[in-house]
């Protein structure tokens, strides 16, 4: 496997950083030496000592004063993702704040379980807009930043096997990271030439909420890990640009043995 990338200097902007592997994605970042902007919508704890609570638990704030105590840099900024006014604003402020942005993880993602005949369909479209209408209004918003540095760039989304696979209860999830899949396999091809890598990350089964808040059918069999596990892998891919790894589909689990390595 190579080493991992030196990111020193640059800026990533990694969406659902309160908790889980976006939390993790953010922390691992940070000390490869990138400035992260931690956005979602949580600034509070809420938290309390039951279990269900600790994993819904996790603010922007927390997640970058961890990293400011490790010796990285962060901010939090507060955003909600089903918004398209508050994508543009998470640009912006970033940019602000850090003067320019190398790197997007679009990890953020919400489920959308039930049979057909019983999908809510308030939950439908915010599952919509958070899975797939803002991982692409965010490169919307930030790609003119990132193109004008003329310095290439990393772009990356969190899919899932769901994308292609039929999982119980899921049809309306699986659909939307199937779209995220094509719209950023799309997306690597539009901006190749300007040497920015568009990928996505399959995690596997991890510890999260997420897979807290439910006992999905058919995936018990699948081992867990917990969201740190990913860091090696997202460290990876965010040092990549489109000369070196782009529009791939790839599982954490083969980091190392079917990507990652020199040869990838
Ligand atoms: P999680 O613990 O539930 O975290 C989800 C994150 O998304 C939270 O930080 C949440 O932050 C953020 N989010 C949700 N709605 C948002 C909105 N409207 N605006 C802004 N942020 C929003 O789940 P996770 O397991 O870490 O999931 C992360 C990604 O991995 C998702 O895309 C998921 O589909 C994918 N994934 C997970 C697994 C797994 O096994 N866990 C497997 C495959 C793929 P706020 O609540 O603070 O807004």
């Amino acid at each position: 496997m190579e080493p991992a990338p030196d990111l020193t200097g640059k800026v990533a902007i990694v969406t659902g950083g309160s908790r889980g592997i976006g939390r993790a994605i953010c922390i691992g970042l940070a000390q490869a030496g990138v400035r992260v902007a931690v956005a979602s919508r949580t600034e509070a704890d809420t938290s309390s000592e039951s279990d269900y609570q600790r994993y819904a638990s996790g603010t922007i704030h927390e997640t970058a004063e961890t990293i400011r105590a490790q010796g990285g840099t962060a901010v939090g900024i507060r955003c909600d993702l089903s918004q398209a006014e508050e994508i543009e604003a998470l640009v912006g402020t970033t940019l602000e704040r850090f003067g320019r942005i190398d790197i997007l993880v679009s990890n953020a993602g919400i489920d959308c379980e039930a049979p057909v005949p019983d999908l809510d369909v308030d939950l439908l479209d915010r599952c919509l807009a958070v899975n797939v209408r803002a991982p692409l209004l965010l490169c919307k918003y930030a790609l003119p930043a990132i193109m004008a540095q003329n310095s290439g760039g990393s772009i990356f989304a969190i899919t899932s096997g769901s994308a292609r696979t039929y999982r119980s209860g899921r049809v309306a999830y699986s659909m939307s990271k199937a779209a995220l899949e094509r719209m950023f396999l799309s997306l690597a091809e539009e901006v190749r030439a300007e040497n920015i890598a568009v990928n996505l990350f399959g995690p596997g089964r991890v510890d999260t909420w997420m897979n807290r808040r439910g006992d999905w059918p058919g995936t018990a069999h699948i081992p867990m890990v917990q969201p740190e596990e990913v860091i090696p892998a997202a460290v990876w891919l965010a040092g990549q640009t489109a000369q070196t790894f782009t529009g791939q589909v790839v599982e954490r689990a083969e980091f190392g043995a079917t990507w990652g390595t020199i040869e990838s």
